[in-house]
């Protein structure tokens, strides 16, 4: 195989590409990986790490405020933006540094710069200065992942509109922020901005926050929103935004009119794909994210999608796992993926959720029993002063299969792992009422929550002995 040849090829070094290259590798795969902007993606630059890195310097702030109740004694907290964010950068530079060693040791080539088609099996690469390389490939994967999507008709300038790519690296907060859009990525700048002492607003058409989420998680963390003072619309749209002077006016449903310093449009993500030159291997996409089946398979011959472009689910462990199934497909070791994928929201309190809501099994006709358990019953809650929330087990009220986990509170997205593994081996719902937890933990509460679905749970008060002695097998 001569120089520019290799066996896989992978567009975009997120965290969809880079798994995906880095498992090539270790199959003994020849494997060039083509990145236009820095590696680790969205997730490692402009999303998953980023964002932990602000929350947790927030979370921080948060917990030291509440250092009284604990017994100790510390001053109000005051926060340096410009050191919380050299942390986070040196955070960046560490993981990038990470990966480009990965790379050196799976013996994969980097090429810095935007890949294009050329037809089948053929890619251009153009590098900063313009000055293009052809290279060819067995199999090319495309993992070019999405943008954050903008509102046309609303003003353009980042300074007073912009999208979470501006704002985790801004310079100087906002006094006043407008947060388009409840859902996750919403949520976790709304919970940060918050406690950096930002005046916060969000603004979601829903009904609730965290609209694709089993409907309590929602409520539950409004709740705490609301309570730490932020101000939560829901069933409310932004009609129309109009830059005025330094600021932004921004009018809502039933005409009123907000004045704001700055929004940010957390209202979804597209798919990056228009730039690769898709027409000259004849691969249609729909609405520009590109179909794929459970092998990650496009509708062209040799040709993978992976992560965000494909569009089956916008995060980062996703996009990893598809890039695997498309590496052992392509090397003649294919299986398709079918494996439950966690989502998780990293405010305080943090969420963690699995397998389906109680929404989606009911569109499905699916007959469900919903166990629940306050975390505030646990020991360890009240040991360690996180009493908030409740874990949720969802499961086949006939064949007792479990179906989904849900749990709002105090290391949700630690917790959440067990509930993945009892879905991904396929245990039953009683197989989860019956493990043993280790005590004192948070993660008790799912393991009540379960025998709960059973009218079992022994720390909640007792149900009536009938509805007992019908759970008692
Ligand atoms: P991306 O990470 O978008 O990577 C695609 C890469 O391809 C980019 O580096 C891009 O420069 C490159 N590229 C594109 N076109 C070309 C081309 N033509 N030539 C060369 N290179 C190209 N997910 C989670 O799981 N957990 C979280 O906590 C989480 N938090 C998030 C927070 C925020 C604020 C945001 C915005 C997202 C978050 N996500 C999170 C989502 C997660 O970042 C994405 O799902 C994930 O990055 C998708 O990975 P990917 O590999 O498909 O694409």
């Amino acid at each position: 195989m001569s120089d520019n040849q290799y066996d896989i090829a992978v567009i975009g070094a997120g965290p969809g590409g880079y798994v995906a290259a880095l498992k090539a590798g270790q199959m003994g795969a020849k494997v060039a990986v083509i990145e236009k902007h820095h590696l680790g993606g969205t997730c490692l630059n402009y999303g998953c790490i980023p964002s932990k890195a602000l929350l947790a310097s927030a979370e921080l702030m948060h917990k030291i405020n509440s250092a009284s109740s604990y017994g100790v004694t510390v001053g109000a907290p005051s926060f340096d933006w410009t050191a919380i964010q050299k942390r986070k950068d040196k955070v960046l530079t560490k993981l990038r540094g990470g990966i480009k060693g990965l790379f050196g040791a799976r013996k994969v080539t980097l090429y810095t710069g935007s890949a294009q088609f050329d037809g089948p099996g053929k890619l251009t690469v153009t590098d900063a200065k313009g000055k293009t390389e052809a290279i060819t490939a067995k199999k090319v994967i495309i993992a070019s992942g999405s943008v954050p999507a903008r509102i046309p008709g609303w003003p353009t300038d980042p300074n007073l509109v912009c999208t979470s790519d501006e704002a985790l690296h801004w310079d100087a907060l906002p006094q006043r922020l407008m947060i388009v859009g409840g859902g996750v990525i919403g949520c976790e700048f709304a919970c940060m901005m918050h406690e950096y002492g930002v005046q916060v607003t969000v603004v979601e058409m829903m009904p609730e926050l965290l609209p694709e989420m089993e409907p309590a998680l929602g409520q539950a963390l409004r709740q705490v929103f609301i309570k730490r003072g932020m101000q939560i619309l829901t069933n409310v749209k932004v009609e129309d935004m109009t830059a005025a002077g330094a600021g932004v006016k921004a009018t809502i449903s039933g005409g009123t009119v907000l004045e704001i310093d700055k929004v940010l449009v957390a209202t979804g993500r597209r798919p990056n794909t228009a730039d690769l030159n898709l027409g000259s291997i004849g691969l249609d996409t729909d609405r520009g994210f590109i179909r794929v089946n459970n092998r990650m398979q496009s509708t062209v011959n040799d040709v993978y999608c992976i992560g965000d472009a494909n569009g089956q689910c916008l995060l980062a462990h996703a996009a990893s796992a598809h890039g695997i199934t498309a590496v052992e497909d392509a090397l003649g070791h294919g299986k398709d993926f079918d494996l439950p994928i966690p989502g998780a929201v990293y405010t305080f309190p943090e969420i963690g959720s699995v397998g389906m809501t109680s929404v989606q099994a009911a569109k499905q006709g699916i007959p469900i029993k919903i166990g629940n358990f306050p975390i505030g019953f646990l020991g360890k809650a009240m040991a360690v002063g996180e009493e908030f929330g409740f874990a949720q087990v969802i499961r086949h009220r006939e064949d007792e299969s479990l179906l989904g986990i849900h749990v709002i509170g105090h290391n949700a997205t630690e917790i959440i792992e067990a509930g993945t593994a009892m879905l991904t081996t396929k245990a039953s719902s009683r197989d989860l009422a019956e493990m043993v937890f280790a005590h004192p933990t948070i993660g008790e509460a799912v393991k009540e929550a379960a025998e709960d679905a059973f009218d079992q749970a022994l720390h909640s008060p007792p149900k009536s002995v009938a509805t007992l002695m019908a759970a008692v097998k």
